[in-house]
């Protein structure tokens, strides 16, 4: 880990319509970085890691990309979209911030090593052979290379999870954000997923992952945010946030996972 700030949030807001959704987010990750993100449902996770790679627009802010100033604020908070851009830095943004979701949404008429080529074949342009050479690559760092022939449907859901990893791996993208990926797994599957994302950040990729798996937070995340109502309210070391919470928020969240 390193301290240059790869990514930059400032004063970062979100409205849906009047309802006020992120509240000023401030964050700066360095390159190699894992945050961990916890909060209760509804105070924004998803919608902040949308923001990042602008699935959603944001109303307000500034997101720094690598030094680069992709969105800015102009004019007024009101809800109206006030956040400028320009179109050809969003593209540049949303191929270097890759999103993993809850739910894996691979292609089911195609095989693992064709969901993982799919994309450096039709949007990065690659011949087959080098697209196969990337992908295999990231099968491997997921172990799921010897199930590089078999479709979907054969796969169980953390397999399934660990194949959507490596086909968004396989971009070469600069940050990882993954949003609950292991929340809609049978128990017995979530810790093979957590491990793929554990090596994945001893190898150095700079993530931001939002789970409740507080176990896997305590022992791979570098920091721990907790977000409350579109705020972060703490931050510091897993040991700080998770064993010795100063806020009574964070408190009463940590509580309800005894
Ligand atoms: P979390 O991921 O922490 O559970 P979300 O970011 O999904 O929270 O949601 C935060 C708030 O924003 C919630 O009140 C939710 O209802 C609202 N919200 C999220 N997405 C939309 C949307 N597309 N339109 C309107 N409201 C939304
Ligand atoms: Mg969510």
């Amino acid at each position: 880990m390193t301290n240059t700030p790869i990514l930059e949030v400032k004063d970062l807001q979100k409205y849906f319509g009047t309802h006020h959704v992120l509240r000023g987010m401030d964050l700066s990750v360095s390159a190699g970085e894992t945050i961990c993100l916890l909060g209760s449902s509804g105070s924004g996770k998803s919608t902040f890691l949308r923001c990042l790679n602008f699935m959603e627009m944001p109303s307000a802010g500034t997101i720094t990309l690598d030094g680069n100033v992709v969105g800015m604020p102009s004019g007024q908070r009101d809800g109206s979209s006030t956040f400028t851009y320009r179109e050809r830095d969003l593209i540049k943004v949303r191929s270097r911030i890759g999103m993993v979701f809850q739910q894996f949404n691979l292609f089911p008429h195609m095989t693992v090593l064709e969901n993982v080529m799919e994309g450096l074949v039709i949007v990065r342009k690659l011949s087959r052979a080098e697209a196969e050479n990337i992908a295999r690559r990231n099968l491997e760092q997921v172990d799921m290379w010897d199930k590089a022939h078999q479709y979907p449907s054969r796969l169980s859901g953390g397999q399934q999870q660990r194949v959507a990893i490596a086909r968004s791996l396989a971009m070469e993208p600069d940050v990882m954000l993954f949003d609950e990926v292991t929340s809609s797994l049978d128990p017995e599957l979530v810790g093979e997923v957590l491990r793929s994302i554990q090596s994945l950040a001893k190898s150095g990729m700079t993530m931001i992952v939002v789970t409740h798996e507080l176990g896997f937070a305590y022992h791979v995340a570098d920091r721990v945010l907790f977000l409350h109502q579109g705020k972060i309210l703490e931050q510091g070391t897993p040991q700080e946030v998770l064993k010795t919470p100063k806020e009574s928020r964070t408190q009463e969240f940590l509580a309800g996972f005894n």
